[in-house]
This record gives C-alpha cells, sequence and structure tokens, in this order.
C-alpha cells in the first residue's frame, strides 16, 4: 500500500496564513509591527537567493523586512557593529545573519553578538539552552520547529510515540531531538539519534514509529530500513545528475521515496516536504520575537 503523501506546501501555507492574521491583528490592536533584518554578506548566488525568498515571505506575511547587503571583505569587527546597531534598533525584532559567512569572519562570534531575543533561527547558545533545558517560551530552529508543526498538523503527534532522527547537526538533528523531548505539545516522544557512527543504522530506524532523516546524502534510507507503517519525514536535500532536465540536476532526499512510500504510512516528498517549512517557521519566530519583546498578549 502506497504511504500518505504529507505536503509541506500545503501545511506551510496554512501557517503563512494565520502568521499573516496574527500581523494583521498586531497592527490593529496594538500598532505593533513585527520587524526582520536579514544580513547578507557577499555575493554567494544561493545565499543571495535565500535572503530574497525570506524577504519577499516577510512581505507577503506583513511584516516589515530590511535587507542589509555587504561586500565580502567586510571586517569583522564592522559587521559585529551592525549586529549590534539592529540588537538596539526597536524596529527590528528578528535578526538573520545568512550563514555561511566569508573565511575571515568567524561565525560563531556573529551568532554570539546576536540579542537572545531576536535571534529568529534559533542558533545562539543561550538559546540553544533553553530549548535542551525543555522551556518553552524560546525561539526554536526553524527546519526542526517546522517538523514538529507537520507531524502536528498531520494527526502524528509524536507523544508517546518512538522517534529515531538520523543526523546529529546543530541546525535539524540536535534541536529536533531536544523539541521531541520536551513535556509539551509536540514533544513527549521516546528519542533516539543516530548518527555516521551508528553501526547497523537499520536496526535502529526499523524501531521507530516516526522517522526523521536529516543526513545529506541522497536517497540512502532504503526501504528496508522502515518499519511498515511508520511516518517518514525527509529533511534531505541534495543535487543528483539529470541530463533530462534542462539544469542538469534534479533534488532528491536522504530517503529512497519511491521504495519507502510503498512501505511508509506517510511521507513527506522533496522537493515540497519540508522545504517550505523552514522560511515560515522563521517568519512565525519573528512574530513570536515581536509579541515577547513587546511585552503584550495576543
Ligand atoms: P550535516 O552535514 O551538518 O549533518 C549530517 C548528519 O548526518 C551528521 O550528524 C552525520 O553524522 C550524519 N550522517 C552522515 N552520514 C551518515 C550515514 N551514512 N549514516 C548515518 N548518519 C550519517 O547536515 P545538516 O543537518 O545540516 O543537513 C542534513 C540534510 O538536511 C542536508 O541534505 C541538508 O541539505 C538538509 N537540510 C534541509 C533543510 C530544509 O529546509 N529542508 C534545512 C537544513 C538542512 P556525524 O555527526 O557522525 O558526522
Amino acid at each position: 500500500m502506497s504511504a500518505k503523501i504529507i505536503s509541506g506546501k500545503e501545511i506551510s501555507d496554512s501557517i503563512r496564513g494565520e502568521t499573516a492574521q496574527r500581523v494583521a491583528s498586531l497592527k490593529k490592536k496594538h500598532d505593533l509591527t513585527p520587524g526582520l533584518a536579514t544580513v547578507l554578506v557577499g555575493e554567494d548566488p544561493a545565499s543571495q537567493s535565500y535572503v530574497g525568498m525570506k524577504n519577499k515571505a516577510a512581505k507577503e506575511m506583513g511584516i516589515f523586512s530590511r535587507q542589509i547587503t555587504l561586500d565580502a571583505d567586510i571586517p569583522e569587527a564592522e559587521l559585529l557593529g551592525i549586529v549590534e546597531g539592529l540588537n538596539a534598533d526597536p524596529d527590528i525584532h528578528g535578526i538573520l545573519v545568512q550563514l555561511p559567512l566569508p573565511d575571515h569572519i568567524q561565525e560563531s562570534k556573529i551568532l554570539l553578538a546576536i540579542e537572545p531575543a531576536k535571534d529568529v533561527d534559533g542558533f545562539h547558545p543561550i538559546n540553544v539552552g533553553r530549548l535542551s533545558t525543555g522551556e518553552m517560551e524560546v525561539l526554536a530552529p526553524c527546519t526542526p520547529a517546522g517538523v514538529v508543526q507537520m507531524l502536528l498538523r498531520t494527526g502524528n503527534d509524536p507523544s508517546g510515540k518512538h522517534v529515531v532522527i538520523v543526523g546529529r547537526s546543530n541546525i535539524v538533528g540536535r534541536p529536533m531531538a531536544s523539541l521531541l523531548l520536551r513535556k509539551a505539545k509536540g514533544g513527549n516522544a521516546t528519542v533516539t539519534v543516530a548518527h555516521s557512527r551508528t553501526p547497523d543504522l537499520g536496526a535502529v530506524t526499523r524501531l521507530a514509529d516516526i522517522l526523521i532523516v536529516a543526513i545529506g546524502w541522497p536517497e540512502l534510507l532504503k526501504a528496508d530500513m522502515v518499519r511498515p507503517g511508520a511516518v517518514v519525514i525527509d529533511v534531505g536535500v541534495n543535487r543528483v545528475d539529470d541530463d533530462t532536465r534542462e539544469r542538469g540536476y534534479r533534488l532528491v532526499g536522504d530517503v529512497a521515496f519511491d521504495e519507502v512510500k510503498e512501505v511508509a504510512g506517510a511521507i513527506t516528498p522533496v522537493p515540497g516536504g519540508v522545504g517550505p517549512m523552514t522560511i515560515t517557521m522563521l517568519m512565525s519566530n519573528t512574530v513570536d520575537a515581536a509579541v515577547r519583546q513587546a511585552g503584550i498578549q495576543e
């Protein structure tokens, strides 16, 4: 039997609608316009495209957005000064410094300089710590926060389920585990985290009621590694050569979709699965940040 396809696009569209309504209501009731600053250093085409998509999404939801574009050779001290300025700016509630940064700039130093209350990417060590101690009022990294929404909104509440996460990165695997462990809605799961040193990965992934894969290896996860009926969330985005496409490649996930969909109960596609959720959750985080900074009730 073929799995139910979980459409990240549909879920993302409904969260975007809800976020736009929240923004409209904040403007009307509290004269508050959530503001997001995006900082782009250099001319990396992928970074330019991501920042462009983030600003477009912000505008569509009524969020004020300001893009700061800087030369690739900007000194680190100058970038730190710009971040400090944004920390102090009352019109800006969320700050996003697009990664990666040029080699002469220490990323960790820049991330540490962002005011934690405005850290809408959720990468500041204070926010990482708050999330891992189970705090609720925290800005959580957008991709794993999006995965939680996908589970909840498709009737796959992780509470009481065994969730196996493959990957332990700081942007996906680790915060994913922290979110799922919280004693709260979207949490209360039994969590196993596997990685490149896990022997016999299939023996671990077959235990999962919900399997979340964030490896960065095209179609590594095969059908015989999935328990029949499991929910499979594929975070991976990989380019593979494809001469039949005009651009010469196609995008695939970390899961061998065609075979796994015959075993799983539900599955996310790539593209159109987790991908659309990340920017959407960034906007939701920006609105949460604005509400908390203003100290108001929505
Ligand atoms: P990282 O490279 O930072 O981490 C990959 C993780 O996978 C590591 O923990 C690594 O283990 C583990 N791993 C690698 N190979 C294997 C293997 N053979 N078996 C088991 N575990 C393995 O990647 P990210 O977390 O940043 O990204 C993962 C994927 O998700 C990528 O395809 C990326 O493009 C995608 N992504 C998608 C997003 C979206 O919006 N949809 C957002 C962010 C990422 P170890 O720690 O031992 O090295």
